[in-house]
């Protein structure tokens, strides 16, 4: 690791010379953490991936790196590999919102940040699973809401917030999607002093609270909570064990945040692979060739930064997805 490092360092940009020039979007994940470690030492403006990620909850895919450009729209936003994308974001296109919209006039339009920038310029405020119910309880009472893509933090909302006029659409992501009821009931069963972490987006954050409401699990143990929540709780908690349910390199920044803690996957298989595409070696060729570039119309852009704005002046976008 130490090596890569000293490699991507020779490759960076001399002190003075990068400050002004270009967003990075990098991953997060540390399942691949050199690759953040090292982007972090681009210092300047690269710095900027750190803080507009946090506002933007993304880790460093498609989707993360056009929310950059609509931020800082005169900087040059580079992405280590054009392929990484995110089947959450896919879930709804520009088209099927318009049409959406049409279907529901006057609602207003809630998109979680992981959507892509066509959809942003449809959209009314965004939010991230960190403030994604203050962002909605920020909708008057009597106006409709379209929440979308993710079906499971819609859910997650509609029980917050008791709102009957909050509609969602049916998008999923496809790693969060696939941990589900039986196997959490199934690691519960198994570790029954454990707490358990669930990322809202999970297909078992609803049977997390069925098993809490049937008192098969304590219901103080079951904690629903956004990617930023997770480290507090982390760093909070008094249990020997926690079972996580979200994508597995979150387990690595828990670990970091609670070293005490043993910190165990519901599913093991949750990974991302779109998330695994920003490699080192990727970030690298990034810095040494100026590409892949990420461009946003100016049009999609101003529209679509409105909506990120409006989620900024809200609060609490958090550290994650
Ligand atoms: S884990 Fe899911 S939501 Fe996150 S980047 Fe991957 S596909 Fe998208």
């Amino acid at each position: 690791m130490t090596t890569r490092i000293r490699i991507a360092e020779d490759a960076l940009p001399e002190p003075g010379e990068s400050t002004n020039r270009k967003i990075l979007t990098v991953t997060l994940n540390p399942a691949i953490d050199v690759t953040y470690r090292v982007a972090r030492l681009a210092v300047g403006e690269t710095v900027r991936v750190a803080s507009v990620r946090s506002r933007a909850g993304g880790k460093g895919v498609h989707f993360m790196a056009e929310t950059a450009k609509i931020l800082a729209p005169l900087k040059t936003v580079l992405i280590p590999d054009k392929r990484a994308g995110c089947s959450l974001a896919d879930s709804i296109t520009g088209a099927q919102l318009r049409e959406w919209k049409l279907q529901h006039p006057g609602a207003m339009v809630v998109s979680y940040v992981n959507t892509t920038a066509e959809v942003k310029a449809e959209t009314d405020i965004c939010c991230t699973s960190s403030n994604a119910v203050d962002v909605v309880r920020s909708v008057p009472e009597d106006r409709d809401v379209l929440f979308l893509p993710d079906q499971f933090l819609g859910a997650h909302v509609k029980r917050e917030t008791g709102r009957e006029n909050l509609h969602v659409w049916a998008g999923e992501c496809h790693v969060h999607a696939g941990i589900n009821g039986p196997e959490l009931a199934a690691r519960a069963a198994a570790d029954p002093d454990a707490d358990l972490f669930i990322h809202p987006e999970c297909g078992c954050a609803t049977s997390a609270l069925y098993l809490a409401g049937e008192g098969t699990v304590p219901a103080e143990k079951v904690k629903i909570l956004s990617t930023g929540g997770m480290i507090a709780a982390a760093r909070s908690t008094n249990a020997k064990s926690v079972l996580v349910a979200t994508e597995i390199g979150m387990l690595h920044q828990l670990r970091r945040a609670a070293p005490g803690v043993d910190f165990r996957a519901v599913n093991d298989r949750a990974s991302c692979r779109y998330m695994k595409m920003i490699t080192p070696a990727a970030l690298l060729r990034c810095l040494r060739e100026g590409k892949d570039e990420v461009l946003v119309d100016h049009e999609t852009a101003e529209r679509a930064r409105g909506a990120v704005q409006r989620m900024i002046e809200i609060g609490q976008p958090g550290g994650g997805e």
